[in-house]
């Protein structure tokens, strides 16, 4: 039965379609598991084993009707509590929506339930997506299952842990400056921040609207792709979604290869502050890459020095008014509403209580960026440096078909280590936020363990837009390469808990 937690999102699906096993087999096993272990790791806010096993049920009698089942019909998932979920109490890490449970689902959980994809609950996150550690989180961190007392990135952490800890092998995160690759990287998992447009929006909770995309989290790039098909495509519900084809990303991640491909490196992407083994992981990654045949060229992009700084003055303006909704009338807490008060004040009292610091943070940035005297020499400067970072991007697409880095500086940092220092925080994202700025896709997938801390570190490959298919193609060929030249996956060496 344990065994069941061990497989691939790919090989249990194919495993229940041939009667092998049944959808309830597999969910018991992963909600075991989670009954097992999450008291120590804490991904889940929320498990839903009733809804789990009704899911699972119906899948198995699907089946025995002789139904065709899809691609990932009675795999479990886990997904980030940023996604509505009709009936489910959603919270974004955040005590704001204390009490609140949505009327619906979002885009993606309704096309998870329509492909049978079992959901088994909802996991913890820094509170509305801000953070790099989940430390953000207002119930508590998430540990990472390689060593528990270190973070496991963020925002999106309670995704990535949980597929670290066999609790799913499926998840669900979203990257609106790297929340599902830096996650991904330090926690030895594949995460991919599809193009901007790909997935729906509509029923993620906004932070910051014109860079936050959902996204798929796996163990291997393959279960990813499966996953990414479900979730990706036109939805009219969200007016920034693309209305074209979905890359093939499946087929791409079924015929790795990268032979005949021009691979760029970013120079930008070294030097201080970059951690020696995370280093030397990457060059070797990219050795791997010249030995299977890709074409390497160091490609510089001068404007991604200044991608941080840019970004903290878009994210934190447009969350300052995104955030603006959470007046204690719509949903969820509601402070000092005793009668005695004017509506002003309880809005006031709520957010002072159901707000955490990193939020509040971000609110005040954003607010004084916005205001007028300061908003051409700060959001408008932002926008600017924005476009130059779109155009180094199309610059050096002309020359080469990916681009490549570290997914981020360091390997995963002790919990508590930079919590009260949001500059350190912030430079975990340093390689990942252009791609959210330019609106293109990207991918983390884990490349070997730095040797002074035995801690996973991320490969990143950056494709233009539309063209998911290419991170599939060249990084189920990387895959293939390590797990040849160690024998397995990476993720089978986490310790066991
Ligand atoms: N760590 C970045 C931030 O705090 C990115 C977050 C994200 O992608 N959601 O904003």
């Amino acid at each position: 039965m344990t065994d069941l937690i061990r497989l691939t999102a790919a090989e249990t699906a194919a495993r229940i379609a041939s009667g092998e096993v049944t959808a309830v087999e597999v969910t018991e096993a992963h909600l075991a598991r989670i009954e097992a272990v999450d008291e120590k790791v804490h991904a889940f806010l929320h498990v839903d084993r009733e809804g789990a096993l009704a899911q699972a049920r119906a899948v198995d009698a699907k089946r025995e009707r002789g139904e065709e089942l899809g691609p990932l019909a009675g795999v479990p998932l886990a997904l980030k509590d940023i996604f509505t979920t009709k009936g489910i109490p959603t919270t974004v890490g955040s005590k704001i929506l204390d009490g609140w449970i949505p009327p619906y689902d979002a885009t993606v959980v309704q096309r998870l339930r329509d492909a049978d994809v079992i959901v088994l609950g909802k996991t913890n996150m820094d509170e509305f997506a801000m953070g790099s550690s989940t430390e953000n989180s207002a119930f508590g961190p998430t540990g990472n299952p390689w060593d528990l007392t270190r973070v496991p990135g963020g925002s999106g952490g309670g995704s990535s842990a949980s597929l670290a800890s066999f609790q799913t092998p499926l998840a669900i995160g979203t990257d609106t400056g790297g929340s599902i690759r830096q996650p991904a990287a330090v926690t030895g998992t594949v995460g991919v921040k599809p193009t901007y447009g790909g997935v729906s929006r509509y029923g993620m909770v906004a932070f910051s609207s014109s860079l936050d995309q959902g996204g798929p989290c796996a163990r291997t790039v393959l279960d990813a792709a499966l996953l990414h098909e479900v979730i990706a495509g036109h939805d009219p519900m969200d007016s920034t979604s693309i209305d074209e084809p979905v890359p093939a990303v499946v087929e791409a991640a079924r015929n790795g290869s990268v032979r005949g491909m021009r691979i760029g490196v970013v120079k930008e992407f070294a030097g201080e502050g970059y951690q020696a083994g995370v280093m030397q992981r990457f060059n070797e990654s990219v050795e791997l890459l010249r030995e299977l045949g890709a074409e390497i060229e160091e490609i510089s992009c001068p404007s991604f020095d200044k991608a941080l700084a840019a970004y903290y003055l878009i994210a934190p303006s447009e969350c300052s008014s995104n955030l603006a909704r959470f007046d204690a009338m719509r949903y969820g807490l509601r402070v000092g509403d005793d009668g005695g008060r004017s509506a002003e004040e309880v809005t006031a009292l709520t957010r002072a209580e159901g707000f955490g610091a990193e939020v509040k943070r971000r609110i005040m940035l954003g607010t004084y960026a916005l205001s007028s005297g300061y908003y051409d020499a700060y959001y408008g400067s932002a926008q600017k440096v924005r476009t130059l970072i779109k155009r180094d991007f199309e610059k050096a697409f002309e020359r080469v078909d990916v681009l490549v880095s570290p997914t981020t500086p360091t390997t995963a940092f002790p919990i508590g280590e930079r919590a009260d220092d949001p500059m350190a925080m912030y430079l975990a994202d340093l390689c990942t936020i252009p791609t959210n700025l330019a609106g293109n896709a990207a991918m983390s997938l884990p490349c070997g363990l730095a040797p002074e801390d035995g801690l996973p570190v991320g490969l990143q490959i950056i494709a233009p837009a539309m063209a998911d298919d290419r991170l599939y193609k060249v990084g189920a060929a990387v895959e293939a390469a390590l797990i040849d030249k160690w024998g397995h996956p990476l993720i089978e060496e986490a310790p066991s808990l």
